[in-house]
């Protein structure tokens, strides 16, 4: 035997012996409130369900029609085989909800950020990316073959600062920020940005995966939230999380939405999401444009769980969004406290290098609508016990 893939089983023992590897959950049971977890009914802190729509009656109607009516796989890629008139209406519906002039919907948000970025920029141009933007924002600025260049962390002044550094030195300039920072719940201040890439003529774009269907009104996302309609020329979104199902949008004017149908890879040389997936999307903007209750209660169920966390003597970091993070430090910790979180029946990820900074390990609770009242004081009153066992509060 050769020695060739020796190096794999190194690397997984040297993960385990830093507290970095991760030993996947399994789980029995659809997403909600509660799960059952390796066998076990437990709450469900760690999801991005924001609004108990992964399995909502609605959205599973609509999938089960659609099922047999277009079965169960899209037949092939779209801009060769032709597309099917449900992702044509999920697309129009979802620039409605967003108040933008088009969209155009990938396989996923990973996808969707793969598929724009080199769309938009080459290896003669520059990107502007906030340093803690998503991995797959980072993937597709390497992707593009640009430059790519850093500012701090939310720092509007600094993406001048970087601006002004690389003037001349380019041909198109892209500027991209996530809208919620997913690790720690902040939001990008979009409306500073917008100012500084507007004065230097630079291309604007947003990847708002944990703020579709959680910020603006009525959950249309962080333009929305800042009142920039027609002002950020890109946003990126997925139907992932707050949607309850999964596939990637990017919604803007009707120009870029149809170079990016024309040179998206991802939507030339992929499949597209099968039929019933886009029409429980279909049912989940339904509901979205029916009633804000609830974004309403998942706003009120986030407020109430970090107060209450806050008074207990948690640190929750510098969240503005329904994404808890509960500060430890070092990743042993954070694993030690998320498997005696889940002896209290509270299952909790903890997340540590690459996901976070080293140092920066946490516990994230993700707040959804399906909580009731009585799970969020459960799930406080788990933290409360572990907390005091492992010293933290
Ligand atoms: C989750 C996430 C994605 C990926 O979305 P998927 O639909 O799960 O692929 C992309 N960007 C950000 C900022 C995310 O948080």
């Amino acid at each position: 035997m050769g020695k060739r893939l020796d190096w794999v089983q190194e690397e997984l023992d040297s993960l385990k012996a830093s507290g970095l590897y991760n030993r996947i959950r399994t789980l029995g049971s659809a997403q909600g409130a509660w799960l059952i977890v390796d066998g076990r009914k437990v709450l469900n802190f760690c999801s991005n369900n924001y609004l108990g729509l992964a399995n909502h009656p609605k959205l599973v109607e609509a999938a089960r029609e659609t099922l047999l009516k277009y079965g169960v796989g899209p037949g092939a890629v779209r801009s060769i085989a032709g597309t099917m008139d449900l992702h044509l209406e999920l697309e129009q519906r979802l620039a409605k909800f967003k108040g933008v002039e088009a969209a155009i919907t990938f396989q996923s948000g990973f996808n969707a950020n793969v598929a724009t970025i080199p769309a938009l920029v080459g290896k003669d141009d520059v990107i502007f990316s906030d340093e803690l933007n998503h991995a797959s924002i980072i993937d597709g600025c390497r992707l593009s073959g640009a430059r790519i260049e850093k500012f701090a962390h939310a720092d509007a002044a600094d993406l001048e600062r970087v601006i002004r550094q690389n003037a001349g030195t380019y041909r198109r300039g892209l500027a991209i920020t996530d809208g919620v920072f997913s690790m720690d719940g902040d939001l990008a201040p979009l409306d500073k940005i917008y100012e500084v890439t507007n004065r230097y003529d630079v291309m604007l774009m947003v990847d708002d995966a944990h703020g579709e269907g959680v910020v603006g009104r009525g959950g249309r996302g962080i333009v929305d939230h800042y009142g920039l309609h027609g002002k950020v020329d890109v946003e990126v979104g997925t139907l992932s999380k707050a949607f309850g199902v999964v596939g990637g949008l990017v919604a803007g004017n009707s120009q870029i939405i149809e170079w990016l149908r024309q040179r998206a890879r991802p939507f030339l040389f992929s499949s597209a999401t099968p039929p019933a997936d886009v029409a429980a999307c279909i049912a989940a903007v339904d509901l979205l444009e029916t009633s804000t209750e609830l974004v309403d209660r998942l706003w009120e169920n986030a407020n109430y769980f970090k107060a209450q966390m806050r008074d207990m003597g948690f640190n929750t970091g510098q969240s503005v969004t329904p994404i808890t993070p509960v500060m430890l430090g070092e990743a042993p910790l954070a694993q030690q406290f998320s498997r005696e979180l889940f002896e209290e029946g509270v299952f909790a990820m903890s997340l540590g290098f690459p996901t976070v900074p080293q140092g920066k390990a946490r516990i994230r609770v993700m707040i959804s609508a399906a909580h009731s009242r009585e799970d969020l004081d459960q799930g406080l009153a788990a933290f409360k016990k572990v907390g005091k066992k492992l010293k933290v509060i």
